[in-house]
């Protein structure tokens, strides 16, 4: 006798109705791109969102339950969900949490080398009239100190702030000190050139837990071009120093930052390469920033940002063929983006936050005591452009410093939830707002997406990634994977130059 079963509309019967949650959609390669809230997404056949708003949705679908887990809609079975989306959105915008963390101290705009994308406006190193005194570094570290963060990084710049490396011995003890009373986690980055780097400086370095941060544009040829200092053996230095920093300091506490210059563009292999060959394991494939010393001499530095997206089209996907032979190199644009995209997580990358990163998780003490939403803020000031210089050390506390008129400005534009254009994105949870750069580039610290360079890098980048996903190649999912989990997820990201 054949057994009678329910039918599965007996079993499980369908939900009454079921009510959207908040998302944005795009199309994609002929299929619609859906993104929620939390940064989930769904590839759905075409006509899926049309279906959702008029109502007309076959609930038993797998496409319905798929839509359902992913939190794009909610039925009657779905209350305990929404209270993980709820813990999901509180984890992606767990970088607004805890108060400023990342605290640049200009020490000098002195420096012995001559670039001509320099974003600092550098100054020759006879003029000691452009290093901070002890007098400064004092009220600057106790502003530090006052931000609720327990866990803060001093990252000393300059300029070359090995030309001014007494305050270094200066600042660093203090700090500790400070860090010490307050029961606070500090770490130390130094961002230097190198090529004033001594044992004895390396030595002090190691002893106090300083790490390095350098600048490495690519070969001889290219490095020598971009960063001209007397003798035209900027690249030698760099190489020596970063060997010596490693014998003293060890590898993992040595890293290098590469910017692209017109120059570089047509050579994103050899750079990369280069990094290889120097035992380096991340590569950051950075445009030129429109700041500083790099507005004066666009019309050599300078590329439109169609150019730039090729060179790291071409450069991501060498570094993926570095990886299948064996080499481990990560790129850190992707890496921020990917770990966005694909995990609940946010990122510490103070450039790519909604809200913006610039004051909530950076602050700049310039050299003077003024101080800035950004380093990139206060490149602009060396420019006479001081829209973004939030108060002085010497006249302001940290309380007047977010209350003033230039933070709360700043504020007003740092959401990209509610700029127009960003605001119905759908990658707009992926991405970022950047009163800053729109202001230097536009005029408007809220910015025009049409026609912003910030936008189209982003746009083109996520879509890109967005690609490589929907092509679901297991080994190149695999390499993806592991830049975001495990021993390559990156922990910091420092913004020296
Ligand atoms: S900047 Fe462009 S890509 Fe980014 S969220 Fe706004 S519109 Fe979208």
């Amino acid at each position: 006798m054949a057994r009678e079963f329910y039918s599965r509309e007996r079993l499980a019967p369908a939900p009454a109705a079921f009510h959207l949650l908040p998302f944005k959609f795009t199309r994609f390669h002929g299929k619609e791109l859906l993104v929620n809230e939390a940064g989930e997404f769904l590839f759905a056949p075409p006509g899926t969102v049309a279906h959702l708003a008029e109502e007309r949705f076959d609930m038993r679908s797998g496409l319905y339950q798929d839509l359902k887990a992913k939190h794009f809609l909610y039925d009657d079975s779905s209350s305990p969900l929404l209270d993980v989306l709820a813990a999901k959105i509180r984890t992606k915008y767990d970088h607004i949490m805890g108060g400023t963390k990342l605290h640049i101290f200009v020490v000098t705009l002195r420096c012995d080398h001559s670039c001509e994308y320099c974003q600092v406006s550098r100054q020759t190193e006879s003029r000691g009239e452009f290093d901070m005194s002890a007098a400064t570094a004092d009220r600057a570290l106790a502003m530090m100190m006052d931000s609720p963060a327990r866990d803060l990084t001093l990252e000393i710049q300059g300029g070359e702030p090995l030309v001014a490396f007494d305050l270094i011995q200066y600042l660093i003890p203090g700090a500790k000190a400070l860090a010490s009373e307050r029961g606070k986690n500090l770490d130390l980055v130094v961002c230097t050139n190198l090529s004033r780097v001594t044992d004895d400086i390396l030595l002090y370095f190691r002893d106090k837990g300083v790490k390095v941060s350098t600048s490495l544009d690519g070969p001889a040829f290219l490095h020598n071009k971009n960063r001209p200092r007397p003798g035209g053996d900027s690249y030698e230095k760099a190489i020596e120093g970063i060997e010596r920093s490693r014998a003293i300091l060890g590898k993992e506490n040595v890293a290098a930052l590469m910017t692209t210059t017109a120059a570089s563009l047509d050579y994103p292999v050899e750079i990369i390469d280069e990094y290889v060959r120097r035992d380096f394991h991340s590569i950051f494939l950075r445009p030129l920033s429109p700041y500083g010393f790099a507005v004066k001499t666009r019309h050599r530095t300078g590329y439109e940002m169609g150019r730039f997206l090729d060179f790291y089209k071409k450069g991501l996907a060498h570094i993926l063929e570095v990886n299948r032979r064996g080499y481990r190199l990560v790129e850190v644009y992707t890496q921020i983006l990917l770990t966005k995209i694909l995990t609940p997580h946010s990122t510490r990358h103070v450039d790519m936050q909604s809200p913006s990163g610039q004051i909530w998780n950076v602050l700049v003490y310039n050299y003077d005591g003024d101080v800035y939403a950004s380093d990139e803020s206060r490149m602009l000031a060396e420019m006479h452009d001081r829209t973004f210089r939030l108060g002085n050390v010497h006249r302001d506390t940290r309380r007047t410093i977010f209350t003033g008129d230039s933070a709360l400005r700043t504020f007003e534009a740092s959401c990209n939830q509610a700029l127009v254009g960003c605001s119905d994105c759908a990658f707009q949870t992926y991405c970022a707002a950047d009163p800053v750069y729109h202001h230097a580039t536009q005029g408007d610290m809220y910015g025009s997406r049409p026609t912003s360079g910030f936008c189209a890098r982003n746009m083109e980048v996520i879509k890109h990634l967005f690609s490589l996903i929907e092509e679901n190649d297991p080994d190149t999912m695999r390499l993806l994977w592991s830049w975001i989990v495990g021993e390559y997820a990156f922990s910091e990201v420092t913004t020296c130059v």
